[in-house]
């Protein structure tokens, strides 16, 4: 199907592309095109105004910044990937977004600014404790990821602002990002997936952020999950404790792909696993 007719504005500046959404009645920005264009194409979403951010420069840079990694607003999933600069549940996550044509169109920031219910990135930029930082008419402002998500496809983002960067703190410890894909393995959007962070201090464990994706409405921290694990040594009955209290948080949802009991034991057998994981990883 063709999208209905639109203007198309391709910007060279974030102050451009502020000035393009501000003074359209309904735009939307482009970054990859890898959800915004599909949706079009199926007239789910009908904007009056596509301002494509594409050709703005300096976006496309990982950079480290000592107490924390920034990812610009234009960094595809591809380069998140390969990345020694992004924490493994980051980059696990980039790697299994869609397919190779998804991976080198797409975006990081987009994937997060669009806020879909079962995307990869979501749940690792919410257990990272990552920063978001926003431009809009009035300057630029920061978002905490615990303050993002705010429902299906709904993020903070106001309708004339712009992700321009994602900050990952740099922090000790481990990281893992694990699911199971609409299509089985890892391919395709989350039916389940966590990613967490572990941090241990003398054996035990010191401090944890764990992200469930594809189970209810919005990526949702475990925080039942994160109390059960918290001042243990992360043993096997530590871990089938936070795995039994994963969905505790969460308004799970049946969808096409699983029922209610299905998608909760899934959260459960997806928290042990990506725990397990960032354990090994924090040594
Ligand atoms: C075949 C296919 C398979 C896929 N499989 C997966 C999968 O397995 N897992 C997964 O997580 N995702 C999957 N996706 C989605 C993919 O990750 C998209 O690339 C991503 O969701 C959006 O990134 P984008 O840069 O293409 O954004 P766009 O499509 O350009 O934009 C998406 C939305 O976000 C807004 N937006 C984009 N960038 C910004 C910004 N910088 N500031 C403000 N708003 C912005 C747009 O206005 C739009 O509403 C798949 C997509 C396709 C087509």
């Amino acid at each position: 199907m063709y999208p209905r007719n639109f203007e198309y504005v391709a910007v060279e500046s974030i102050d451009e592309a502020v000035e393009a959404l501000s003074s359209s009645e309904f735009a939307k920005v482009m970054s990859g095109g890898m959800s915004l264009i599909p949706m079009m194409k199926l007239r789910l979403l009908s904007p009056e105004t596509v301002v494509d951010i594409g050709r703005v420069g300096g976006l496309d840079q990982i950079t480290d910044n000592g107490d924390h990694v920034s990812i610009g607003g234009l960094v595809r999933h591809r380069d998140i990937a390969v990345s020694e600069l992004v924490p493994q549940a980051l980059r696990q996550a980039a790697s299994w977004t869609g397919d190779p044509q998804v991976r080198n169109r797409g975006t990081t920031c987009g994937a997060v600014a669009h806020a879909d219910l079962a995307a990869d990135q979501t749940a690792a930029v919410l257990a990272l404790g990552a920063t978001m930082v926003v431009q809009g008419p009035s300057g630029t402002r920061e978002v905490l990821a615990d303050d993002w998500f705010v429902d299906t496809m709904t993020s903070a983002l106001e309708p004339d602002e712009i992700l321009t960067e994602i900050r990952i703190p740099q922090r000790a410890g481990g990281t893992a990002y694990d699911k199971l894909g609409r299509r089985g393995g890892h391919t395709d959007y989350a039916v389940a997936g966590v990613a967490a962070w572990v941090a241990k201090d003398n054996g035990s464990i010191s401090d944890c952020r764990i992200a469930l994706t594809g189970v209810g409405s919005k990526p949702t921290l475990a925080s039942g999950a994160v109390e059960a694990l918290i001042g243990t040594d992360g043993s096997e009955s530590a871990i089938a404790d936070a795995a039994a209290r994963a969905t505790e948080d969460v308004t799970v949802l049946e969808d096409l792909y699983g029922s209610e009991e299905y998608k909760a034991h899934l959260a459960g057998v997806y928290v042990k696993r990506a725990v397990t994981q960032a354990l090994a990883a924090a040594g």
